[in-house]
């Protein structure tokens, strides 16, 4: 396509767009009495508007009906989590059994570790991409160190090369061949969540499977952005977090994978929990843990309804959406535009004022692109908030803008670009 940079041009794109009335079922946030320019879906998903209906449907059944309300009412809370799966497996290209929601992204990286990390005097490393979300980096620490190794020996963190941002599938790939004696497993994001890149993860679960390393990812930036097929990818494990594109709110449950191979596995340890027990069986209460069939064995404690229920609002506007084919088709071209619109700044200019970071490639991104600002880049950054351009800011320079394909349209996108350039001099 051919992109003008016209408000004209940004409203026809607009007037075109099939998904353009899932706007509507979102809340966004206002500025000066007008809908603000949301980019930040990367860090927080906008409000579904049908949230509230979910969640007072679920303070009504515990009004009502209190501790009943596990066994009866429209939705049993005990089989809650069961509604969940159909549009989850959706996102993430997994068989039903394969997934479930619980606790939250960090504390399921942690629980997966346990399973999954099994180090051996041998065989002890764990390869991931340098740079990765400080969560990530910080439990992988400890868990080495659990371990008895040393975070600086047991680690490979992987960077790009000198003077490039994003990390090469090849060079991926030959790391993980020169360190197969000794890995013990591949942790990788899906995407990553400074500069935005997508990284190909069925040819990363096949090289850490060639090495004899599992192959696991943290999904944070990836499920509900870019499609998504787990089983076949062989991915090991994966878990992500619900609050960034998945638009269930602040905090919100998180899910994990754990891929059917893995099933009848009984080598395999966990931490165990009584919501882990078969289902059929766990109101026995008897002594010895028996655990449910799939990733549900790996459930620790009582579902988080309220959660649950926000969680599930969030999730069926996906459905209603048809999953994420079109979303991902609006989605390339809604940061095409942001991308076409940052160059032209640039171009202009004569200087790239603005460096984009994450790749041009759309299929090694997602929505975000990460933008490196040459100079001023916090007062650029703190002018796009002073005007209602919520996007933002990682140091030392960059910042980030992610264009969602069911709340922002090509106008926001338009608006954005223009005030990034305005900032240029009212920040100067
Ligand atoms: C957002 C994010 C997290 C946050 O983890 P919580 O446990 O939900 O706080 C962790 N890892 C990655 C890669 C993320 O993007």
């Amino acid at each position: 396509m051919i992109y003008q940079d016209t408000l004209k041009f940004a409203e026809s794109l607009d007037a075109q767009d099939e998904l353009k009335a899932f706007r509507n079922e979102f809340l966004i946030p206002q500025h000066d009495g007008k809908d603000a320019v949301y980019l930040c879906g990367n860090s927080l998903g906008l409000q579904p508007v049908s949230a509230h209906k979910y969640l007072t449907t679920q303070l009504n059944s515990w009004k009502d009906l209190a501790v009943e309300g596990w066994f009866q009412g429209e939705n049993p809370w005990l089989s809650f989590h069961q509604q969940l799966k159909k549009p989850l497996t959706d996102l993430t290209g997994a068989r039903s059994e394969e997934i479930t929601v619980m606790n939250s992204l960090t504390v399921n990286l942690h629980l997966m570790f346990v399973s999954f990390y099994k180090p051996t005097n041998k065989r002890y490393k764990i390869l991931m991409e340098g740079g990765a979300f400080p969560s990530d980096q910080y439990a992988v620490e400890s868990q080495v160190a659990f371990h008895g190794f040393e975070p600086g020996k047991a680690i490979i963190e992987l960077y790009p090369r000198e003077g490039e941002y994003a990390l090469r599938t090849d060079d991926i790939i030959s790391a993980i061949e020169q360190n197969a004696q000794e890995l013990a497993l591949v942790l990788f994001g899906g995407v990553n969540y400074y500069t935005g890149q997508l990284f190909d993860m069925a040819a990363i679960a096949k090289a850490a499977h060639n090495a004899g390393a599992y192959a696991g990812f943290d999904l944070a930036h990836a499920v509900g952005n870019v499609p998504l097929k787990l089983h076949e990818w062989d991915a090991d494990f994966a878990c992500w977090c619900s609050y960034k594109y998945m638009n269930s709110g602040p905090g919100g449950i998180s899910g994990i994978f754990v891929h059917e191979k893995h099933f009848d596995n009984p080598q395999l340890q966990r931490f165990a929990g009584w919501w882990g027990y078969r289902a059929d069986k766990r109101f026995l209460m008897a002594p010895g843990f028996d655990p449910a069939r799939g990733a549900e064995g790996w459930q620790v404690s009582t579902s988080p309804i309220l959660l649950m229920a926000v969680h599930k609002a969030a999730l069926d506007v996906f459905e209603k959406a048809g999953g994420l084919d079109k979303l991902r088709d609006k989605s390339i071209l809604l940061t095409a535009y942001l991308e076409h619109l940052v160059q032209q700044i640039n171009r202009k200019h004569g200087e790239q004022l603005f460096m984009i970071i994450t790749p041009a490639n759309p299929d090694e991104r997602g929505c975000q692109l990460s933008i490196v600002c040459k100079r001023d880049g916090k007062a650029i950054f703190n002018y796009l908030g002073q005007n209602g351009v919520i996007g933002d800011w990682r140091e030392p320079d960059v910042i980030r803008l992610s264009p969602v394909p069911l709340y922002n349209s090509f106008k926001d996108v338009y608006e954005a670009a223009r005030h990034l350039e305005d900032a240029l001099v009212g920040s100067g």
